[in-house]
């Protein structure tokens, strides 16, 4: 692969000079917003400017709030400026770690949840003039062995049963759509699609400044007093509201809060230099659906505006302390170069020009965590969004909002459940590399058949 060339003393490839602190979508804005000084008094304080902050905080100053946000580096910092854009509802949630825990019926408004994110977006893109380069497409879950056949079925079917939709593609209809060849069946989801989530969280933050947010960028908030007025303290200033949403998803148990339900999981991306028309052409692909697979631990694959391949995810870490460090993941890289070597190999030779890495935040049902606390219950947060924030975490902020307003949306009340403990450290570190680490081998088991067959 050009640029990936063993650099056999470190056992580094060259592909992983490439790495970018701030992921492959966003640069710090020109525009950087001041930092906090002094004292600021507001009816909100939302902490954290990702999709679901700065969708809290628009959605508030609609209904007339003087809201204020503390972000610590600046927006989309965090996941939402590094992901991989798919715009995703419910269909290939991790089913098998939630639905006997919750039940049929709130399993079906939880699902409903996912899907409500999609056209949430959708409709937001549109009502407030952000162009993100959304391609809806709808999404494909793949298949690259026929062993993974009856899993993705199964999957498949308890999605379609618990109200989302999605239809079985055989290998005739994958080459009749153009899919690249690599890609034997799969789950062809009609919602949703691909979009540029660099492009959408700069949107957000865009608007929000225009609708009067006051945003304090590189304002860490490092403390918080509850009571009735809820008293924050940054590095060089105060802040003081009635509510305060921490949106921060990730890096929440780092605030003290919610350390023994959500734990961050690190997940990397790739993006390839971008393909020549002919290279284009060798793939088919004419829809450009957003394709994930159905392995253990998925692997992501999508064309952008800009004619580049972005891949995902294939290897998640724990890292130990629940920490969240900005650096790179050299051994994802190459995975994911692999990868992308596995399943597109009219490409080999392609250029890699940009590795990085993020982290989401997991709960043991893979479920969202998100709900209020305090002796007031003033302080509300949402986290646990798994790999599956584009369309959630936006649209939590308008529950969120409505919820501070006194109503409690019928889908947040479907989100309230008993979230399962998670194990201190060190034994939450050895059960996470276990488990990863057995997936891992199981991925590799099927790929190592997958390359043998072609
Ligand atoms: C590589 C990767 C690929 C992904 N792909 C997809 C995908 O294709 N589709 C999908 O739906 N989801 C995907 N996700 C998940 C998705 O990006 C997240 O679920 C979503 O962006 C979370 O949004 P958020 O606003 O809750 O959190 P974040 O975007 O992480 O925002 C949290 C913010 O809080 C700030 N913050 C933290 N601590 C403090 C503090 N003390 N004071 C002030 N500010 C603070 C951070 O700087 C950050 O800006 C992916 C994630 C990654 C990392």
């Amino acid at each position: 692969m050009r640029g990936n060339h063993p650099d056999e003393s470190s056992g580094r490839t060259a592909g992983d000079q490439k790495f970018r602190t701030l992921g492959g979508w966003v640069e710090k804005p020109d525009d950087l917003q001041p930092e906090l000084e002094g004292h600021v008094a507001a009816d909100v304080i939302v902490v954290g400017a990702g999709f679901a902050g700065l969708s809290t905080a628009l959605e508030l100053t609609a209904l007339g709030a003087k809201v204020v946000v503390l972000e610590k580096d600046f927006a989309g910092f965090g996941a939402s400026g590094r992901n991989a854009g798919y715009l995703a509802g419910g269909q290939g949630l991790e089913y098998e770690l939630f639905l006997k825990r919750v039940g049929h019926e709130q399993a079906k408004e939880i699902v409903r949840f996912y899907d409500q994110g999609v056209s949430y977006v959708e409709k937001r893109l549109g009502e407030l003039g952000i162009d993100c380069d959304y391609n809806a497409s709808g999404i494909i879950r793949a298949g690259v062995h026929p062993s993974q056949e009856k899993k993705l079925r199964e999957s498949m079917r308890i999605g379609v049963e618990l109200g989302s939709p999605g239809e079985f593609l055989d290998d005739a209809a994958m080459r009749a759509r153009g899919i690249p060849p690599a890609f034997l069946f799969g789950c062809y989801v009609p919602g949703g699609g691909t979009l540029n989530p660099g492009k959408y969280v700069m949107g957000l933050r865009r608007a929000a400044i225009q609708a009067g947010v006051k945003l304090y960028e590189n304002t860490p908030l490092l403390s918080y007093q509850e009571g009735p007025t809820i008293q924050c303290k940054t590095a060089r200033g105060t802040a003081s509201a009635p509510f305060l949403v921490l949106a921060t998803n990730a890096y929440t148990p780092q605030l003290g809060l919610l350390q023994n339900k959500v734990m961050p999981l690190k997940v990397s991306a790739i993006e390839t230099e971008p393909l020549s028309s002919a290279q284009l052409d060798s793939l088919g692909w004419p829809n450009r659906e957003g394709i994930v697979t159905s392995h253990f631990t998925m692997e992501s694959h999508r064309l952008t505006a800009r004619n580049t391949l972005v891949l995902t995810t294939k290897r998640l870490r724990y890292v130990y302390g629940a920490q969240t460090p900005n650096d790179p993941d050299h051994a994802a890289y190459r995975e994911l170069a692999l990868a992308l070597s596995d399943r597109f190999p009219t490409l080999r030779g392609l250029g890699i020009q940009a590795c990085w890495s993020g982290y989401i935040s997991f709960a043991y049902d893979a479920l969202p965590v998100v709900g209020e606390t305090g002796a007031q219950q003033n302080i509300l947060y949402t986290a646990g969004c798994s790999g599956h924030g584009v369309g959630t975490q936006s649209l939590i902020g308008h529950l969120l909002a409505e919820r501070i307003g006194g109503i409690e949306h019928p889908l947040l009340a479907a989100l309230r459940h008993k979230t399962p403990a998670m194990l201190p450290d060190p034994l939450q570190w050895c059960v996470m590399n276990l488990a990863l680490g057995a997936a891992n081998r199981l991925d590799d088991y099927t790929n190592r058949k997958a390359r043998s067959v072609t």
